[in-house]
């Protein structure tokens, strides 16, 4: 059986065609076993092949092998034949590697084409993105977004327009700033914008646009320029300008609470030293019209009376200036506002002359206020007189009473005002007003625009003071050429009227057997009116002119019934002088005298047993009374 077989070896190295009869005998093979040089597990060959395949460029690709196991088997035709079947196969295999050449660089084209793609959609994804979020930013910001040009016509403006200043953005865009800037800021505006076409950026540059409802709102700009165009950042600052000038009005309210506070306390100092003169004028006279009620004397009732109306206005004038301060024991009184003006009618009418008219508007179903129902009268008279002075023709003048709720706002607005239910007097004039340099100044002490002898500057001051103290209050409307309402606001008081004590008569003078008072008080003038006073009743008088010799007079085994201090004294005050004197004396009986309340313990109600307190200046009848009633007890 004959058998060929042929192979492809790829390895060939391509020593052109090689043409063997018989292996065996070929000097190029002879050496060579019939299987040498071929593919394993392949029929011996004695007849041999060799065609080179080789490419269009000259590259050997490899080689055809042809075999047989005959010799002498392949002819010249054979070879002709191989070889061209050897050119076909080269041909095949460089058309098969340019193919795929191809195809490679196509795969390559495609992979970056789609990576170009991908690489695009990112691209163009993100440009949507910041398209839409600009647009988003643009129609959802809640500040103003606004593209102007150099001329200062908008060229756009977002919706935010319409909500913060009411305009449609079509009604802006195409129009000046100057036609929607508030006026006042107008020339300041332009100055701005001028910088920001210049690139001078803004930041935070306020001014305020006229609202569609003709109010105006703050706006605070950042600004970049950008050619002529400037784009622009508003941010709506009204409300916080809202809150800035309350609490600049409120600090200022504040200053000026503090000024009146301290000019006060001045007052009452002044007032202290004078109280304790008034109470020797006041006491000594009453003492004298006491003299000449017994008989003793006669020509000299009318001079002490005269001398004391003089004195007892004196008295009131510190009374006053003492409230004013803030400093003066309170003796308040459930008083019904109502009833309390209309009694004034008589008096008013008498100070007002005919020019003028007077009106009472009194609110029915006025709440019930506790206070100095004294002071309020001459809180009244004192705001009539003013009235008068202000209208010099004629006019009117009304008093009015009202409940009234001062909320929080108001509390806000004017420190030391707590909010809640007040009872207010309003006195209103038809007069000249106070232009708002005076407003300012009315209520401080000896502040007065009127000649000298005729205003004193302590009207107001004093009902500023007398407002103050049931943490009331006390204000001024005016405007110049129309007139004036000040209006005292009392707090409300949620309880009964009390009965009317009327005072008593004359006391008679008790004659008492050895029953003897310790008088403690520097100021001689009013030491001798109380000894006076004592004897007068019938008592023993005993005097020390300080704490350290009134103690040591307790200290003895004198009889003593009572003991009347002054609190404020040298070296030691009448509450220790008191203290001390009880440890020897349990049981004794101590009136203090204060002209003011030195010691707002002893006034405020830390009063022990057996104690009580009087107030200079005080009539001769109530000290009498009160020291009659101490001893008897
Ligand atoms: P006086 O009346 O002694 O000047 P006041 O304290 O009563 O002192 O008033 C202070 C100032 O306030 C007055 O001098 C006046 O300028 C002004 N004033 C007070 N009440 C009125 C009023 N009803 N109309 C106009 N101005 C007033
Ligand atoms: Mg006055």
């Amino acid at each position: 059986m004959r058998r060929s077989t042929a192979v492809f070896h790829p390895t060939f190295a391509g020593e052109g065609v090689v043409r063997s009869d018989d292996i065996l005998r070929d000097p190029r093979y002879g050496k060579n076993e019939p299987h040498y040089g071929m593919p394993k597990d392949h029929l011996p060959v004695r007849s041999y092949l060799a065609v080179p395949v080789v490419s269009r460029s000259g590259e050997v690709l490899g080689g055809l092998f042809f075999g047989h196991e005959a010799p002498g088997v392949f002819t010249d035709e054979h070879e002709t034949l191989l070889t061209g079947i050897a050119g076909q196969a080269a041909i095949a295999i460089d058309n098969a590697r340019l193919f795929q050449a191809a195809q490679y660089e196509l795969a390559e084209r495609r992979r970056a084409e789609e990576a170009l793609r991908d690489l695009n959609h990112t691209l163009e994804a993100r440009v949507a993105e910041r398209t839409a979020e600009r647009d988003r930013v643009w129609k959802n910001s809640r500040d103003l977004l606004v593209v102007i040009g150099a001329d200062g016509i908008f060229r756009a403006v977002n919706p935010a327009w319409t909500e913060i200043l009411g305009h449609a953005p079509d009604e802006v865009v195409g129009r000046s700033f100057l036609d929607f800037i508030w006026p006042e800021d107008a020339a300041r505006s332009q100055g701005a914008l001028d910088d920001a076409v210049a690139s001078r950026d803004l930041t935070n540059f306020e001014d305020r646009y006229t609202h569609r409802d003709g109010t105006p709102r703050w706006i605070s700009w950042h600004t970049s320029a950008d050619g002529n165009l400037v784009y622009a950042y508003g941010r709506d600052i009204t409300a916080e300008k809202q809150q800035e000038e309350a609490l600049r009005q409120t600090e200022e309210a504040l200053r000026q609470a503090q000024k009146m506070e301290a000019v006060g306390q001045l007052t009452g100092g002044i007032a202290h030293d004078f109280n304790n003169l008034l109470t020797g004028i006041v006491g000594s006279l009453d003492l004298m019209q006491m003299r000449i009620t017994q008989g003793r004397t006669d020509a000299l009732e009318r001079y002490a009376k005269a001398a004391m109306s003089s004195a007892q206005r004196a008295a009131a004038l510190t009374h006053r200036l003492l409230a004013f301060a803030r400093r003066q024991p309170l003796q308040p009184k459930t008083v019904e506002v109502n009833k309390l003006v209309v009694s004034m009618e008589d008096l008013l009418r008498r100070t007002l002359g005919e020019a003028i008219q007077m009106e009472f508007v009194t609110a029915g179903g006025l709440w019930l206020t506790r206070c100095d129902p004294h002071q309020l009268e001459s809180a009244i008279l004192n705001l009539a007189i003013n009235a008068r002075d202000a209208m010099p023709d004629g006019g009117r003048l009304i008093i009015e009473t009202c409940n009234t709720h001062l909320d929080r706002a108001y509390a806000v607005l004017h420190p030391g005002v707590r909010p809640g239910q007040y009872v207010c007097v309003a006195v209103t004039d038809t007069g000249t007003g106070m232009p708002p340099d005076v407003i300012e100044h009315a209520f401080e002490p000896f502040f007065t625009t009127k000649p000298l002898g005729k205003g004193t500057g302590l009207g107001l001051s004093m009902i500023y003071g007398f407002a103050q103290q049931p943490e009331g209050h006390a204000r001024i409307y005016s405007e110049v050429g129309h007139g004036t309402t000040i209006k005292i606001y009392l707090p409300r008081f949620n309880g009964a009227v009390e009965e009317e004590i009327e005072a008593g008569g004359l006391i008679d003078a008790h004659r008492a057997a050895g029953e003897t008072v310790l008088v403690v008080e520097d100021e001689p003038v009013v030491r001798d009116l109380i000894v006076e006073v004592l004897k007068d009743l019938g008592y023993r008088a005993l005097e020390a002119t300080d704490g350290p010799s009134g103690l040591k007079i307790l200290q003895s085994r004198q009889r003593i019934d009572l003991l009347v201090t002054d609190v404020g004294l040298p070296g030691m005050n009448g509450r220790q002088l008191a203290d001390q004197g009880r440890d020897h004396r349990p049981d004794l009986k101590v009136l203090f005298i204060t002209g003011y309340a030195e010691n707002a313990a002893v006034a405020s109600g830390f009063l022990d047993h057996g104690m009580e307190m009087i107030t200079k200046p005080f009539a001769v009848e109530a000290l009498a009374a009160r020291i009659r009633d101490m001893i008897e007890q």
